[in-house]
């Protein structure tokens, strides 16, 4: 889609006044009022943020507005190269529907609508289909820059390991000033493998790395040209490299897809709504594994637009009900053998095969991952239910944060907030897709607040004793006496001023 600017710089000029005028029409962010603590001369931060995409971002302007200000906010990438978007994000627009308020933070300045018609136009906006993904990347660089979030860049989070009450950080990277850091309360902002990893099926344990890649990997595409191609899966990212590979001359590119059938139904998307964010972590566990497990297993359709990109070339292939049980190299090529008996060769294999969630492999958390509560300890299915996947999921507290598997064995995982896809499980979709995100934010900073809060309880009590600044001056008033009346009058009053 190509948009002419109508005088963009002066469009955005005016909607940052605009946002700053509301902003402080709401008092905006409110007044910091968290005590500020040391221990043995070292500064203590309040809260890190490890992460600085979208959730990272929101997360950050939820604290801000809530009045915590101590706050630091990391990624390890270059500044504007943060989350998918233009990194290994492949789609040419977004599935979401334009319109979402997402980041917003209920602020019609803040919103994608507002930066776009902003440069654009009204006219630009109703003929927009979808958010082109380049342009969503911008528009959250704008959100950054407006709202003036410090994200520090390139900064690895490398570790997080408690030190006394406190939580130390050990950082590295270009943009590293500390080596660590402490703090009170982390939150992992950390995307959508943020509990997990790339997940890398078995069978290409044997295979040369030059042969394969997951769909999440820095691909060069322009090397597949005329090459043979199998893209393992049709979810929303296997049919986006599928695209890419077919775009840049691919001989040919087939899906190799385990189930039987296209999935064609959104079915999460069918049932947002506000209902659906506010309850569902309200729910008990059977309701939550239920809805869970359903959309699991009906699996998320990839968008019209991209299997349309897809299946306009007619060198692209859908192959359903190959489950690949082999691969190797031999001759040049690789030899993939399904488990119902046919085979295929081929030059290059892309994994479209998703995330898992394993806290385990997370390196942030070094020796007590293991620790964390997950689904599958404190809820067991019935048969027809069972999820490997979803058991691995981390049971959260209500407030984001990690719990302990066994009490007293790592106490500092409450202090320790997974605002990323791994809250799914136990809270829903607020913590990563764009409908819900401010929402999460929201709960989030008040969760954090209520923490902190009750953290400095006897600073505060002592704040209130030690609080003497008048209100009223003492010539505002006059008291007076009640002369006793005898025989039902009225009582007179006398005093000073009478
Ligand atoms: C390909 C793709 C397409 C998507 N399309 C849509 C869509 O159309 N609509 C929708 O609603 N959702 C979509 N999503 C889902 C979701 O909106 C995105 O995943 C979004 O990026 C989530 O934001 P985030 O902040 O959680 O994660 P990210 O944007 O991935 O940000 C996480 C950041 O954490 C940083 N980080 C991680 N670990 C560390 C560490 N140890 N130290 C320092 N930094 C660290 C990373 O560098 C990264 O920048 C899509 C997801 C993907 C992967």
């Amino acid at each position: 889609m190509s948009v002419i600017a109508i005088d963009g710089a002066a469009g955005l000029a005016a909607l940052r006044e605009r946002l700053h005028h509301d902003l402080s029409l709401l008092e905006l962010p409110a007044k910091a009022w968290v005590p500020p603590r040391s221990v043995n001369g070292e500064h203590i931060h309040d809260i890190v943020i490890v992460g600085g995409g979208m959730c990272g971002l929101v997360a950050y302007f939820a604290l801000k507005c809530g009045g915590m200000r101590n706050v630091r906010i990391f990624d390890r990438n270059p500044a504007g190269r943060e989350g998918p978007w233009v990194t290994y994000a492949r789609m040419e627009t977004l599935r979401s529907p334009k319109q979402l308020a997402g980041p917003a933070f209920g602020i019609g300045a803040l919103t994608f609508r507002a930066w776009f018609t902003a440069q654009f136009g009204e006219a630009a906006w109703n003929a927009l289909d979808k958010i082109p993904r380049p342009m969503w990347m911008d528009y959250l660089r704008w959100y950054r820059k407006v709202l003036g979030i410090p994200v520090e860049n390139e900064v690895q989070v490398d570790s997080i390991l408690p030190e006394g009450d406190y939580l130390r950080l050990a950082l590295s990277g270009s943009g590293a000033r500390e080596a660590s850091i402490l703090a009170r309360k982390v939150i992992m902002a950390t995307g959508r493998d943020g509990t997990g990893i790339p997940n890398i099926p078995y069978f290409v344990a044997g295979v040369p790395k030059s042969c394969w890649a997951h769909s999440s990997e820095d691909i060069d595409f322009g090397t597949l040209k005329g090459k043979r191609v199998v893209v393992v899966g049709v979810g929303a990212s296997a049919v986006d490299n599928s695209a890419e590979a077919l775009d840049a001359g691919a001989a040919e590119v087939r899906h190799l897809i385990r189930r039987k059938e296209m999935p064609t139904i959104n079915k999460m998307m069918g049932i947002g709504s506000f209902g659906f964010i506010s309850g569902f972590p309200e729910l008990p566990d059977e309701w939550r594994w239920r809805f869970m497990h359903y959309s699991f297993v009906t699996q998320t359709p990839s968008p019209r637009g991209s299997t349309l990109r897809v299946s306009r070339h007619s060198n692209a292939y859908f192959h359903f009900g190959k489950a690949i049980e082999r691969v190797e190299r031999s001759g040049g090529e690789l030899l993939i053998e399904m488990r119902d008996g046919s085979r295929l060769a081929t030059d290059f294999l892309i994994l479209g095969t998703g995330f898992t969630v394993d806290p385990l492999a997370r390196p942030e958390m070094p020796g007590y991952a293991g620790e964390i509560l997950l689904w599958k300890d404190r809820y067991t299915p019935p048969e027809d239910m069972r999820n490997r996947e979803l058991a691995n999921f981390p049971y959260l507290d209500s407030d984001f944060a990690f719990q302990e598997r066994t009490p007293g064995k790592a106490p500092w995982l409450r202090h320790i907030h997974c605002f990323n896809y791994g809250a799914t499980a136990s809270l829903g979709k607020v913590s990563g897709d764009i409908p819900g995100i401010s929402e999460g934010a929201q709960w989030l900073a008040r969760s954090l607040a209520a923490r902190l809060y009750a953290e400095d309880v006897a600073i505060h009590w002592q704040g209130m004793l030690d609080y003497d600044k008048p209100e009223l001056l003492g010539d505002e008033w006059a008291a007076s006496e009640i002369e006793e009346t005898v025989g039902g009058g009225a009582p007179r009053a006398v005093g000073k001023g009478n």
